[in-house]
């Protein structure tokens, strides 16, 4: 018995890993599109248990020794199910009033990846995402192709009906009647952010991360966003673990995940500086606004947005879960 730590020693040795034994950390968003005046006390406390209950499930993993893109998994598919964020149940509406979902999955530490895009029928997209990494040679499957992909490694297509929820209909129906009267954009700044994603260390130091999304209300039959580009709205290495949220069209123009990555590995800036950088300068001086969750090896945490507030919650190395939405 004496003998395992020294065994298990040895195996991190061996395998070259940098962090023998990293304490465990978990951060998690579930969007930036909150707006202050609609935050009831009543939505507040229903958002809140719902990142409580993501944390809990996600660190338990990273707890019990699990992987940390079990970890980002098993966070996600709790946001996911809740009809609060923007993700699997709860998804935003397109334009033609159907709900398109994506999603993805990186492990940081072999850059192995999968990503879906524009699925109706898949209840928890970052499953399929984490499918198409561990049982297919492609990384990004869309629509039928995906569906017909999922169908084939075993998992059940629910009906798009699932996905309904009335408050995103009205979303969508007081959108389009904006944009009817010619006061809003297409497509635009704070439309109904709340896209979910998680990043985590685990205890041999490997990184990963994932994010969930419908998309942006009112978005084009077809439209992908960032959540499933690589590098955009999701990315994972050995240095740094991000998930974002916001306008996808600019965090894919700036490639915005792996940005602030590269500013961590190749630029040698702290994590909070790089995230703060991409979020707080390079998207806003595009057009795009948003937010994103960032997590480097050593456990920094950096959790950035240019909104009224985020939904978040974190586990760092104190063990305990935080969760916060506004600035403050
Ligand atoms: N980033 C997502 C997208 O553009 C939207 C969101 O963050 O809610 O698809």
């Amino acid at each position: 018995m004496r003998l395992r730590p020294l065994v298990l020693f040895a195996a991190m040795l061996l395998s070259g890993s940098a962090a023998f034994a990293a304490t465990p950390v978990l951060v998690i968003h579930g969007g930036a599109g909150v707006l202050r005046a609609d935050l009831t006390p009543e939505t507040e406390a229903l958002v809140r248990a719902d990142l409580e209950a993501a944390l809990a499930a996600g660190y338990g993993v990273l707890k019990d020794g699990g992987s940390s893109l079990d970890a980002v998994g098993k966070a996600i598919v709790v946001l996911e199910d809740s009809p609060r964020f923007n993700a699997g149940k709860g998804a935003v509406f397109t334009h033609d009033g159907r709900n398109e979902l994506d999603a993805a999955i990186m492990d940081g530490a072999t850059l192995r990846a999968g990503a879906i895009a524009g699925v109706h029928r898949i209840k928890n997209p970052v499953l399929l995402a984490r499918a198409v990494m561990d049982k297919s040679p492609h990384v990004l499957m869309v629509g039928d192709g995906a569906e017909a992909f999922a169908q084939g490694v075993g998992f059940e297509l629910v009906d798009p009906g699932y996905f309904r929820t009335e408050r995103r209909w009205r979303q969508l129906q007081e959108v389009l009647g904006k944009e009817a009267a010619g006061q809003q954009s297409s497509l635009g700044r704070m439309v109904h952010y709340g896209t979910v994603g998680a990043v985590a260390l685990d205890r041999a130091g490997h990184l990963a991360a994932a994010t969930s999304t419908g998309g942006m209300t009112n978005k084009r039959y077809g439209r992908v966003g960032d959540s499933p580009i690589i590098g955009a709205g999701t990315y994972a290495n050995a240095h740094c673990a991000v998930s974002g949220t916001g306008w996808g069209e600019y965090y894919i123009r700036s490639v915005a995940a792996h940005e602030i990555c590269a500013r961590v590995a190749w630029g040698k800036q702290s994590l909070a500086k790089a995230a703060d950088a991409v979020i707080m300068q390079v998207i806003p001086k595009l057009g795009g606004d948003g937010g994103a969750i960032a997590l480097d090896a050593q456990g920094n945490i950096a959790m950035p947005f240019n909104t009224d507030g985020m939904y978040r919650g974190w586990v760092g190395k104190d063990g305990k879960p935080h969760v916060a939405i506004l600035k403050d």
